[in-house]
């Protein structure tokens, strides 16, 4: 972990630890660092949706070029956000990122300004959208044509993962107790 970022990190924690009544994240929980493990639960659903997905695509299409292409912009959308995203965090390059993104970015990118991140995150974050909704538009239409209970099932699972289990861990789990998460366009109204 950067030190000089974590000391940052408890130093404002403890400030907000002596200001209960500004505090808005209830749980009060202990700024921590996460473990492999935590990081490899937190990104477990962003594969499974891109492996569901592809599994989709492959089962509608038939074909492994629009399957690896979708793969692909998976592997390529979480660098994007590596990128393009994580040099605005609070936790950049520390434990503290609970996917371990905050880390990887470290390799590729210096340190931004934090007061940019919910302009970063606004711009960057449609570049990756196309992933929850291309599986659904291909498995439709692959219904349509011709049903297939197996496909169906595919396209329920998708839907739980991509819509509903991930949403709910980056909320309750990864993104609840992040410092930014008020000015956060993801967190704010959800919090
Ligand atoms: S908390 Fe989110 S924005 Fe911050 S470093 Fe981790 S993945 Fe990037």
């Amino acid at each position: 972990m950067n030190q000089r970022m974590g000391e940052r990190l408890l130093a404002q924690h403890k400030m907000n630890s002596d200001e209960k009544d500004n505090i808005s994240c209830k749980k009060h929980c202990p700024i921590h660092e996460y473990s492999h493990l935590q990081e490899f639960i937190d990104n477990l659903p962003y594969v499974i949706m891109i492996l569901l997905g592809a599994a989709i695509f492959f089962t509608s299409i038939k074909s492994v070029i629009p399957t690896g292409l979708y793969i692909l912009y998976g592997i390529v959308g979480a660098f994007w956000i590596i990128i393009f995203v994580c040099p605005y965090c609070h936790y950049y390059s520390t434990r503290v990122c609970p996917c371990g993104y905050g880390q990887i970015a470290a390799k590729f990118r210096k340190k931004k300004d934090d007061i940019l991140f919910v302009e970063k995150f606004k711009k960057n974050i449609p570049v990756i959208i196309p992933l929850w909704i291309a599986p659904i538009v291909a498995g439709g239409v692959s219904l349509k044509l011709d049903f297939s209970i197996w496909m169906l099932a595919l396209i329920i699972l998708f839907a739980i993962d991509s819509f509903v289990i991930l949403p709910l861990l980056s909320t309750k789990y990864g993104c609840a107790h992040c410092p930014q998460k008020d000015t956060c366009p993801w967190m704010r109204h959800k919090s």
